[in-house]
């Protein structure tokens, strides 16, 4: 039996913050991975689904704003492999630094799935494993549909195998990764639909986001089929999808892919040997610091099934250590506020409540204050885009509970007024700060 201080299982996002952060406190740590280092974030989540994004803005700049801007400009080819091989070689080197920094910190990578034996004991490949610590950090993965044909779909796994480009794709679901999927093969030139079952992707998203998301889509991005599900998927002889809709219609395509959300990675853990609980989903139930059912079980990020995303991962990850190692007996995460975008056409920013959430909430007590414009970068062309942003404040203060905003540079603006909600700024606070101009981001600041 090999001993540690902490094993972390799963070496993804919140797996490797929170074996960084204990070995940082001098502890002997251990990251127990079945596949590659970096888990779903960095092999084939955000980082390869950004890269394709920027080339997507790369090909939209070109194809849609450039002549207006002046350029003569004819976008011969779009080289797929190119853009693969770049992408791969980028993450291998993100690999790379990881290796460097596990390293530095000897932190010992055991390659193999981790199966439970009991609460104290684990197994790779037949070797044994124990710590008075043990955190789960083992993720999720694509959920696909039970209908005839579902095989001949891939899911985003398959997506970021595509070693050729889609020429027509068909895309099912309606949550971020539909979204920003369709929109990347939408605007790297394959012919894209985009399947959804009710009248909006999003739509748990504040109504100025989905409604302007659709308008925007059924503007210029992929041809939007609402109320429609997929009955059946057939493969013809030469290779082509048939795509039968609940709505009656018949989509080909030479891609399917499947974007119907995540469920949880547990299968290989065998949970049923440690007294770790279950929610009704399959995720591994937690409180708000993370220890699971069972005496020194914790876990963190996906699996526990609150909210996916890469930094809530490693923060509930580098907080646990703190607690566990470094004697800050209260840290934990707090799950309020937390910002979170949408790498859509245009991007999507969004934080804490939507409206209709507040008004349920604070019921008379909300002011709402909106700004609606064409993007400057758009505006000065023939292909005008609209932004839209909405405040939700409470109160007679009006402190900002929620903060939604659709349109180009919406990426990159929402972090700050994160820092400032998350500090409990009100409007007033938002007024007395000086616009930067000409910017999207300036109308947070001036609204009336
Ligand atoms: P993971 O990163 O999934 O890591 C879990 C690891 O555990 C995996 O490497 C897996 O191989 C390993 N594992 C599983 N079972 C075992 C076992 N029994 N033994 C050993 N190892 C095991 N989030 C964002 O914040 N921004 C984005 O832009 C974004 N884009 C995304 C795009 C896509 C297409 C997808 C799918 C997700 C995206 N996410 C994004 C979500 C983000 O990737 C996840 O929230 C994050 O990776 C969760 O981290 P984790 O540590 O919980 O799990
Ligand atoms: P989501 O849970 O976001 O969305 C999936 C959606 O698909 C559902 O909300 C549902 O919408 C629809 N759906 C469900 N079942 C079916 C079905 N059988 N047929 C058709 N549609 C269906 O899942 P994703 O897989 O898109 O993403 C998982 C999580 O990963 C996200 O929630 C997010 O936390 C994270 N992520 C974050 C990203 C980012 O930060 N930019 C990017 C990608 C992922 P409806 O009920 O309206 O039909």
């Amino acid at each position: 039996m090999k001993e540690f201080d902490y094993i972390c299982i799963g070496g993804g996002s919140g797996g490797i913050a929170s074996a960084n952060r204990a070995a940082k406190h001098g502890k002997k740590v251990a990251i127990i991975e079945g596949n590659l280092i970096g888990g779903t974030c960095v092999n084939v989540g955000c980082v390869p689904k950004k890269a394709m994004w920027f080339g997507a803005n790369v090909a939209e700049s070109i194809n849609r704003y450039a002549e207006d801007y002046g350029f003569d400009v004819t976008l011969n080819k779009f080289n797929w492999p190119v853009m693969v091989a770049n992408r791969r070689a980028y993450i291998q080197r993100i690999h790379a630094s990881y290796d460097k920094v596990l390293a530095a910190n000897e932190i010992t990578l055991i390659h193999g799935y981790a199966r439970f034996v009991d609460d104290h004991t684990i197994e790779v490949n037949g070797e044994h494993y124990t710590a008075p610590h043990i955190t789960v950090a083992v993720g999720g993965h694509p959920r696909l549909p039970d209908i005839p044909g579902a095989e001949h779909g891939i899911d985003s796994d398959g997506f970021f195998d595509l070693e050729e480009q889609p020429q027509r794709a068909v895309v099912v679901g309606a949550g971020y990764i539909a979204v920003e999927l369709a929109g990347v093969l939408h605007s790297l030139g394959s012919k894209t639909d985009l399947v959804i079952r009710h009248d909006a992707p999003l739509r748990h998203f504040d109504p100025i986001i989905h409604e302007t998301l659709v308008e925007v889509i059924e503007n210029e991005g992929p041809k939007l089929h609402k109320q429609s599900g997929v009955e059946k998927v057939e493969k013809l002889d030469n290779g082509e999808l048939r795509i039968e809709l609940t709505s009656g219609e018949t989509l080909t395509a030479d891609c399917l892919i499947w974007a119907i959300g995540r469920q949880p990675s547990s299968d290989k853990l065998a949970l049923e040997n440690t007294s770790v609980a279950l929610d009704d989903r399959g995720f591994i139930s937690v409180d708000k610091y993370q220890n699971t059912r069972a005496e020194g079980i914790y876990a963190i990020g996906d699996i526990t099934g609150q909210v996916e995303l890469t930094p809530v991962a490693i923060k509930a990850g580098r907080l646990l250590s703190e607690r566990l190692f470094n004697g800050q007996s209260e840290a934990h995460l707090d799950y309020n506020l937390i910002p979170t975008v949408v790498f859509s056409h245009p991007a999507i920013g969004t934080i804490g409540l939507t409206e209709a959430e507040a008004r349920e909430q604070y019921q008379q007590d909300v002011k709402v204050y909106t700004s609606s414009f064409s993007a400057m970068f758009t505006a000065v062309t023939r292909h005008r885009q609209p932004t839209k942003m909405k405040l939700v404040c409470v109160g007679e203060d009006e402190k900002v509970v929620g903060l939604h905003g659709i349109g180009h540079g919406m990426d990159e603006i929402l972090q700050g007024f994160a820092v400032a909600m998350k500090m409990g700024a009100t409007k007033a606070d938002f007024d007395a700060c000086v616009a930067i101009h000409p910017t999207s981001a300036e109308e947070f600041v001036t609204m009336t």
